[in-house]
């Protein structure tokens, strides 16, 4: 049975964004509104980061950001491939 849900996500940064989305692909039907206080997405720390893809070596291994690093970095790599975006492998220059 498809949803009838109507959900709201308040910012239009890359949590909200890519919540959006998610929940778009996985409930079929459900409608989805993101509210954003600026005139346009990403315009708070979203379009202002390094564009790193954290490995997760400064954080204890085993922890949760450690684990979520890793995971995400290989997420980062799939979704690359898959889109083609362009992304560079380098060594860190951090100082942590
Ligand atoms: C200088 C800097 C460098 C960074 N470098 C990296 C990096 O290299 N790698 C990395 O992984 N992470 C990095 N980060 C962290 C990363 O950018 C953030 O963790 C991530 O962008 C947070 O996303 P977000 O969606 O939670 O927040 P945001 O991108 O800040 O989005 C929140 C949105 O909510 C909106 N909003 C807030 N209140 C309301 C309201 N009441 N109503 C409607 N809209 C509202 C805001 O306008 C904004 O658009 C960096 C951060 C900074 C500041």
């Amino acid at each position: 049975m498809r949803s009838t849900e109507h959900i709201g996500i308040i910012g239009a940064g890359i949590v909200g964004l890519a919540l959006a989305r998610h929940i778009t692909l996985h409930r079929p039907g459900t409608r989805v509104t993101v509210l954003e206080k600026e005139n346009r997405v990403a315009a708070h720390q979203t379009g202002h980061n390094s564009g790193v893809v954290h490995a997760g070596l400064y954080y204890r291994p085993g922890s949760l950001k450690a684990t979520l690093c890793r995971r995400g970095s290989v997420c980062s790599g799939t979704t690359a491939r898959r889109t083609t975006c362009p992304t560079r492998r380098r060594a860190s220059s951090s100082s942590r």
